[in-house]
């Protein structure tokens, strides 16, 4: 269950755009606590109306969120219904979407990129032993709290977004449209297991990793769909231990895809420096 949010708390500011099927305002919400009004930063999001039907799902993915705790995991606050509008009501986070921020960031280093990567592995790896599954990992669900910087010890810090409307709802396009993040099982069956998610990992390292280009980018549905009938993979990075574990979680045989321990293991062997020395001998004369 989750926590219901007056809509007269909620103060309206800009919208940040649409995601799938809900529109999205950055505001605020006040609440009385010890007798003193405080105002807190949120993000919220609208249930597009022509998509009301799907509100048990989009609630669903609000109550998910209430109900886990984990640093890694955003913060939803609660619903609020206001005649016919649905509305989520979660954490603002400060310098939004993964995929965005690697996009217009001209130098992010390798070692920031693995400890994202870790922080995201360290999510599943609670959903896990949790059993649950998320369903929609990709660099857009990956918020980024805390830029950081790779020149000193200060980390970044990033809080995995909630779901959103289950794919069974989505139709079939937006399933098209989400690989390869979404597991090729899925769309066979629209039924979200743990197996799902390692996949969706595999294809977010690869986006991580070329500084956030989408992986198959420009490819239209029909080309998509073909890429997995054709059992093809996602053109390998030239880090080759990386690129061997993005290859173990995208394996179509979802039993044969690795446990999160497995995962965190692989990450943590990973020596940056390896990277950096792969990269040197590029500019080295020959
Ligand atoms: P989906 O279910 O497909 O993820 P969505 O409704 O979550 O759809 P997104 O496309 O994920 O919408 O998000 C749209 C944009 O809103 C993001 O690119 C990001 O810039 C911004 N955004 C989303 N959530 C937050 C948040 N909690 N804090 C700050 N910005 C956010
Ligand atoms: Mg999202």
């Amino acid at each position: 269950q989750f926590h219901m949010i007056k809509h007269e708390d909620l103060t309206w500011s800009e919208s940040l755009g649409q995601g799938s099927f809900t529109h999205i305002f950055r505001g605020s919400k006040t609440d009385q606590r010890d007798g003193v009004t405080h105002s807190t930063e949120v993000l919220l999001k609208v249930l597009d109306a022509n998509h009301k039907n799907c509100w048990e799902s989009f609630f669903e993915a609000a109550s998910l969120m209430s109900q886990i705790s984990h640093k890694h995991l955003l913060l939803v606050y609660g619903i609020s219904v206001h005649k016919s509008k649905n509305i989520m009501v979660q954490e603002f986070v400060k310098h939004g979407a993964l995929d965005l921020y690697l996009k217009k960031s001209t130098s992010v280093s390798v070692s920031w990129k693995l400890d994202v990567a870790k922080q995201l592995a360290c999510a599943l790896n609670f959903l896990e032993e949790k059993n649950i599954a998320h369903g929609n990992i990709c660099a857009k669900n990956l918020l980024l709290a805390r830029e950081g910087d790779p020149s000193t010890d200060n980390s970044p810090f990033i809080k995995l977004s909630d779901p959103g409307i289950s794919m069974a709802l989505l139709g079939k396009d937006v399933v098209l449209d989400r690989i390869p993040w979404v597991a090729p099982e899925v769309l066979n069956t629209l039924e979200i297991e743990l197996e799902c998610d390692k996949w969706s990992f595999g294809s977010t390292l690869w986006e991580i990793f070329n500084n956030g280009e989408a992986p198959l980018q420009g490819l239209d549905p029909i080309h998509k769909q073909q890429f997995y009938e054709h059992f093809s993979n996602l053109p390998a990075l030239e880090w080759t231990e990386l690129a061997d574990l993005i290859s173990q979680c995208m394996q179509y045989q979802p039993e044969l895809r690795p446990s999160c321990r497995s995962i965190i293991r692989q990450l943590n062997s990973l020596i940056t420096s390896d990277y950096e020395i792969l990269h040197a001998s590029d500019t080295l004369p020959k």
